[in-house]
């Protein structure tokens, strides 16, 4: 393989690689294939193949185009290229790169008929579901969208969608007919509105190379190297648009792990990936089994999650070989129901803030979107900054939208001001302040808000006399690709959206049959398979701390009609410990926790904790509280522990509330158990009192 590091590579730059990556990185012009598991360094290869291209002189930084699937992890692609000083190589989307590439194409393809990007995608299926008598039911709307994505990226077209769905077994919201029916009626109003897709984004640009032989020619001047990272999830029509790219060519590199698919349900398949040899006959080939990502903890479970897979993509699995130092044995906790399982992740959150890991290496990863309310409250409650991550949610907040749609009107009219400046008296009219309000869904507003500031303050560094134009020109840019700016805080994701990412601590949670694996996914073994490898993928994301939650009702006092994911079965024993102590410090289940007040059933951890309902008027006593306060604040300096280990804030607010005049009282208040009682008990007493 020596002879593959040409002398005129930069010294050292593949002196950061195992001999194996070191053989992918450094083969010459050509395919290369890496099969490999999760963690094993497979986008660090790609990346430093393409400086060692660029820096041995094989090809030009800008001819480089590499692509990967999510908005984040073409970012993170973005940001190891820079860290090897390669600049001008195109790390994108498969989406943003047929959307720049069909925007330079479209007037000589098309001709001066303007595009646009659907902006409400679900209300042309809707219209298009209407006419065609399918039902406009958000569901059935919101199945009949995905199914046209499904067909779309499968390279299905209308009139052969009936025959395929047939073939394939498709579990379709309505007859197969109607679904071709609404499918076609969509393209329809899309045409007639003048308004592309993100699928036909990718369409289009195939077919201009395709179909313009002039097209291809300059494409394919332009660009000579092509890379994908997690490449196991192309979809037909993304390999076609790649095929369209090579023309032929086979400068091509593909990195991926079958046992990484999670989008089979949208047409994605690892067969390209697993058929690559066939294709390439001489492809150099490398397989990767050191995980240089997470503890030998960590690692040891994710080879047991995956163990069990059975199907196709198992069949190329290898045991993977953690290479850190041993690390704390992954945590399995139960709890009675999901406001509990939230309070304890949030609990634990802050010890391990407390003990220095940086809110932006934490991430709480979930099944569905929904799941992360609970979450969002509970790390309010502790004052913990979160971000929600996953698709358009950053430019679909109703913040964001209104500041977006100011800012446009502003910058027809821009005073030429500095933009920093121009940016923030915009934004204060649709609300933000100068200072931070103090929580909950006020602060994520104003945090939104903020990140657009800063995002204005990137671009007044990078782009010198960059006006509130461009800067919408950028903003808009960024929505269409999904790409939210970052925000520092924990990471609140689906398991969907933390592909290729890592994080010092993983919180796995929700994880109840049901929920993982979802309960569509039942009585269909590849499906199932999938959710398995979905755990597998959020397994894997932890380089340190893993944490893998469940609880068995989902409200305070609900029905225990849950259990654990049954994926979960053979790796801990029915009685293990964690489980158990979970059990026993959780609430008891049984009866319902009432208002103190109006006498309504409480469901929501902080109602329950005040033992108040949200809409009876709070009768805190504020100069208690604040007498509380100080006292928490002595007797955590005195004992050495952050001042919620005494008692959380809902806790001195329940007390300020309540005001107990004995220990009887105090007991009663959620959050007050024996041993605080024996701790604390008196003294509190006595605060209350007045003493
Ligand atoms: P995934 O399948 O989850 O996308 P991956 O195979 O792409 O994982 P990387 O993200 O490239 O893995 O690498 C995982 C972590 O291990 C990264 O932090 C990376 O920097 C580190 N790493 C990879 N290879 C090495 C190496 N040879 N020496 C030291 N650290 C390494
Ligand atoms: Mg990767």
């Amino acid at each position: 393989m020596a002879t593959a590091l040409g002398s005129s590579t930069r010294p050292g730059l593949l002196d950061a690689l195992d001999p194996e990556q070191r053989a992918a990185a450094g083969a010459p012009r050509g395919p290369v294939c890496v099969l490999a598991g999760a963690g094993t360094g497979k986008t660090r290869t790609i990346t430093h193949r393409i400086a060692h291209l660029i820096a041995s002189g094989h090809v030009a930084a800008g001819q480089v185009l590499a692509v990967t699937f999510t908005a984040r992890a073409a970012g993170e692609m973005r940001t190891r290229l820079r860290s090897l000083g390669v600049d001008g190589a195109q790390a994108l989307t498969f989406h943003a790169a047929a959307r720049r590439q069909l925007r330079y194409f479209w007037p000589r393809v098309v001709g001066d008929r303007p595009w646009d990007l659907v902006d409400n995608k679900f209300r042309l299926v809707g219209q298009a579901a209407n006419r065609a008598g399918a039902g406009t039911e958000i569901e059935t709307v919101r199945d009949l969208a995905s199914e046209i994505e499904w067909a779309k990226a499968s390279l299905v077209a209308p009139d052969d969608y009936p025959a395929v769905a047939a073939r394939t077994q498709r579990d379709t919201p309505v007859p197969v007919a109607k679904v071709a029916e609404v499918y076609r009626r969509y393209e329809e109003v899309k045409n007639s509105a003048q308004v592309l897709d993100f699928d036909d984004l990718l369409l289009h640009t195939t077919a201009a190379l395709e179909e313009h032989g002039a097209v291809a020619q300059e494409f394919r001047e332009r660009y000579r190297c092509f890379v994908v990272d997690e490449y196991q999830d192309v979809t037909p029509l993304q390999q076609r648009l790649l095929d369209a790219w090579l023309g032929g060519r086979d400068d091509l590199t593909v990195v991926g792990d079958a046992n990484q698919t999670i989008y089979s349900f949208g047409g994605a398949s690892p067969r390209s990936l697993l058929e690559f040899t066939r294709r390439f006959p001489e492809a150099t080939v490398v397989r990767l089994e050191r995980d240089y990502r997470s503890t030998p903890q960590v690692v040891d479970l994710a080879n047991r999650v995956i163990g069990a897979a059975h199907g196709r993509p198992a069949g190329s699995r290898l045991q993977l070989i953690g290479q850190r130092h041993a690390g704390p044995e992954p945590r399995f906790a139960e709890y009675e129901d999901e406001p509990a399982e939230a309070s304890a992740a949030a609990a634990r959150i802050r010890q391990l803030l407390d003990g220095g890991v940086a809110a932006s290496e934490i991430a709480i990863l979930y099944r569905v979107n929904a799941q992360s309310e609970a979450y969002e409250q509970a790390l309010t409650e502790l004052g913990i900054p979160y971000l929600v991550r996953g698709g358009e949610r950053f430019f679909a907040r109703a913040e964001v939208r209104q500041a977006m749609s100011a800012l446009r009107v502003a910058s027809a009219d821009d005073g030429g001001r500095d933009l920093v400046t121009s940016v923030r008296r915009v934004l204060a009219k649709v609300g933000l302040t100068e200072q931070p309000p103090a929580g909950g869904a006020a602060k994520e507003r104003w945090d939104a808000l903020l990140a657009l500031v800063e995002l204005a303050e990137e671009l007044a560094t990078a782009v010198e006399g960059a006006d509130l134009a461009r800067y919408v020109a950028d903003l808009e840019q960024r929505a269409a690709a999904q790409h939210p700016p970052t925000v520092e805080g924990v990471t609140l994701a689906s398991l969907h959206a933390a592909k290729g990412l890592e994080w010092d601590a993983v919180f796995l949670v929700g994880l109840a049959d049901g929920t993982m694996p979802i309960l569509h996914a039942d009585g269909d073994d590849s499906a199932i398979e999938e959710e398995r490898r979905l755990l597998y993928v959020g397994v894997t994301r932890a380089r340190e701390h893993l944490s893998l939650s469940w609880a068995l009702a989902r409200n305070p006092g609900g029905r225990r009609h849950r259990r654990r994911s049954r994926f979960l079965y053979g790796l801990i024993p029915e009685d293990h410990p964690a489980a158990r102590v979970a059990r026993s410090q959780a609430k008891p289940s049984g009866s319902k926790a009432r208002c103190r007040i109006c006498g309504g059933v409480l469901t929501e951890t902080m109602e329950i904790k005040l033992s108040r309902c949200g809409r009876c008027p709070s009768t805190v006593d504020e100069d208690l509280l604040e007498r509380l306060k100080a006292w928490r604040g002595d007797r955590s300096r005195e004992l050495k522990v952050p001042a919620y280990v005494v008692f959380t804030d809902a806790t001195l607010v329940a007390i300020a509330e309540q005001r107990p005049a004995d220990d009887h009282a105090l007991v009663s208040i959620s959050g007050i158990g024996a041993s605080k009682l024996e701790r604390f008990g008196a003294e509190v007493l006595a605060v209350v009192r007045g003493r």
